[in-house]
């Protein structure tokens, strides 16, 4: 039976269940939403879905745990489905605004420990930081940062752990090449850490202080943003 054409007590019973299984609801399944619900299932963590759409419902079912055509604004439906009940519940409507803030609010009213919420824009993210949102998301801004980065520079990967500080995955430069990283002294060198290091297509390894890096070994470097990015620079 489709759980959104399931009874009121036998739904009720089905969310509460998922509810104590650790899982995370996820209300809006847009792109982001779907990605991230789809993700969690894949590494493991059950998930409710909740979309407005009939279309996006449907064609979810069977793909989440649960997935339910619901209207996320009211307190009735939230109440339905237990959403009070999960420990983690994000919010990924991010192009109605209303809708988002309205849900945010009531998830923190339900006293939902974590909420966490998609905003689409600046003033957007302010106000759910306000509602008391415990994670603000801005996906889109943040993956065209990261691109900026990638695009002006030479890494491979970027991630900025805070503004102002990074982890970058780049070529071990030849200065750094046939000595271990002590001889090198790429900390007092260039303030960067190296964190771990890969040979040539094979297992990421921590990097040591007596750690002897190759040509074609990719490593993998946190530090100051500007400092990793000089980094990866280097040839
Ligand atoms: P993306 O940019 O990731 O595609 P959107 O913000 O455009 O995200 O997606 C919003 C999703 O939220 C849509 O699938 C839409 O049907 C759903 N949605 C909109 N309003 C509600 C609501 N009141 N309750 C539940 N889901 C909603």
């Amino acid at each position: 039976m489709a759980p959104q054409r399931m009874n009121f007590l036998s739904f009720k019973d089905s969310t509460r269940k998922l509810a104590a299984a650790d899982s995370v609801a996820v209300i809006g399944l847009g792109r982001f939403g779907t990605s991230l619900a789809l993700e969690l299932m894949e590494t493991g963590t059950e998930v409710l879905g909740v979309d407005i759409n009939e279309d996006i419902v449907q064609a979810l079912n069977g793909r989440l745990t649960q997935v339910v055509r619901a209207d996320s604004t009211k307190p009735e439906t939230l109440e339905q489905l237990t959403i009070g009940e999960f420990d983690r519940v994000v919010v990924a409507v991010g192009s109605d605004i209303k809708v988002s803030i309205l849900t945010a609010s009531l998830l923190l009213q339900l006293g939902v420990p974590v909420v966490w919420a998609k905003a689409d824009d600046e003033q957007h993210a302010i106000i759910l930081d306000q509602l008391g949102v415990h994670r603000v998301l801005s996906p889109e801004r943040d993956m065209g940062r990261r691109v900026a980065h990638l695009v002006r520079g030479a890494a491979a990967d970027y991630l900025e752990i805070d503004p102002g500080y990074a982890m970058v995955k780049t070529a071990a430069p030849r200065e750094v090449q046939g000595m271990t990283l002590r001889e090198a002294g790429v900390r007092a060198r260039h303030q960067i850490t190296v964190a771990a290091y890969r040979a040539d297509s094979g297992q990421w390894r921590n990097a040591e202080a007596d750690t002897v890096l190759q040509a074609g070994d990719t490593v993998l470097v946190v530090g100051p943003t500007a400092r990793v990015e000089a980094f990866a620079q280097l040839r």
